[in-house]
C-alpha cells in the first residue's frame, strides 16, 4: 500500500499530541510536514500509537523519535497469530526494506477496549480488528463519530487481507458502531462511514455467493474457480486471488455451506 504514501494522524487540539502511523522507514517527507505542523500549532508528540506492523505504518518510528520527539512512550496491539496461516497471503512487502525489529523498541502493548486519553480530554477507544494483519487495530473516538481505520478500510479502494474470517469479524465490528467518519491509513476522508463499510461486507459476501454459484454446478478447483470469478484480472494475479478463494471457501466450509471433497495436494469443494 505504498503507491499513495500514508495517512499519519496527529489526534487532538492541546499542546501535546497523539502520532497515529508513522510512515515507511527514512521517509523524509513525514518528519519534514510533522515538524512544520508541530512548529505551525505550537505544540509536541506525546505518544505514538501504531495500527498495524507494516512497515508503511510502523517504519517512521526511528526517525521520528531521533529528529523530533524522543523517547515518547510507543503504543501498539501485540501480534496474535491466525488459527490458520495462508502462506503468500495478505500485503507485501517490497524486497530490500528494512522492517524495524519490534525488540529493539518498547512496546506498550494495548487491547480491545482500552481508551487512552489526549491532553486535551478527547478520549480514544482501540479496537482490536485483525484480518489485514495480525496485530491490526482501529483508533474510535465515540463522542467525535471518529474513526481511525488503519488499513482495514481504505480511502479508494479495498483493501488487502491475510485472514478472511477475521476480516470480516472486523468489519462487522466497525458496522455495529454506526455511522461515523473515517479516517483511513491510505486514500482520502471517508464521509460516510457505514455505507463504506457496508460497501465493503457485502463486496465480500458477492464473493462468497458466487463460490457458491460455481459450485453448484458439482466438485470445483480452486482454480477452476478463480478462471470464472477473475476472469478480467490478469493471470498473473490470480495465485493470489486463489488465496482470497481459498480463505473464503473455509469460511464456508466452516459455516457448512461447503465441503471439502479432497484436501490433497488440490482441495476439490462441493455443496
Ligand atoms: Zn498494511
Amino acid at each position: 500500500m505504498t503507491g499513495e504514501g500514508t495517512n499519519c494522524y496527529l489526534i487532538g487540539s492541546g499542546q501535546r499530541r497523539v502520532l497515529l502511523d508513522t510512515g515507511s522507514p527514512n521517509e523524509e517527507s513525514v518528519v519534514k510536514s510533522l515538524t512544520q505542523v508541530l512548529e505551525a500549532e505550537k505544540c509536541e508528540i506525546d505518544k505514538i500509537i501504531i495500527s498495524h506492523w507494516h512497515f508503511d505504518h510502523i517504519g517512521g518510528v526511528e526517525a521520528i523519535q531521533r529528529e523530533i520527539c524522543g523517547d515518547i512512550p510507543l503504543f501498539k496491539h501485540k501480534r496474535v497469530p491466525y488459527p490458520k496461516v495462508y502462506k503468500g497471503a495478505g500485503e507485501k512487502m517490497p524486497s530490500g526494506v528494512k522492517i524495524p525489529k519490534f525488540e529493539e523498541q518498547f512496546w506498550n502493548f494495548l487491547t480491545d477496549g482500552d481508551v487512552l486519553e489526549t491532553s486535551c480530554g478527547r478520549k480514544i477507544q482501540v479496537l482490536f480488528t485483525p484480518g489485514h494483519a495480525d496485530d491490526h487495530i482501529c483508533l474510535w473516538m465515540k463522542d467525535e463519530r471518529v474513526l481511525f481505520s488503519g488499513d482495514n478500510i481504505l480511502g479508494n479502494s479495498t483493501t488487502v487481507i491475510d485472514n478472511y474470517n477475521s476480516y470480516m469479524n472486523s468489519l462487522e465490528k466497525i458496522r455495529a458502531l454506526g455511522d461515523c467518519l473515517i479516517l483511513p491509513g491510505h486514500g482520502g476522508v471517508i464521509e460516510n462511514g457505514l455505507e463504506r463499510v457496508e460497501f465493503y461486507i457485502n463486496h465480500r459476501r458477492m464473493r462468497e455467493n458466487q463460490i457458491i454459484e460455481q459450485l453448484e454446478n458439482g466438485e470445483k478447483r480452486i482454480r477452476d474457480i478463480v478462471k470464472v470469478l477473475y476472469a478480467d484480472v490478469p493471470e498473473v494475479l490470480h495465485p493470489a486471488a486463489s488465496i482470497n478463494v481459498a480463505m473464503t471457501l473455509d469460511l464456508l466450509v466452516e459455516k457448512e455451506a461447503v465441503s471439502i471433497v479432497d484436501a490433497d495436494s488440490e482441495i476439490f469443494c462441493k455443496l
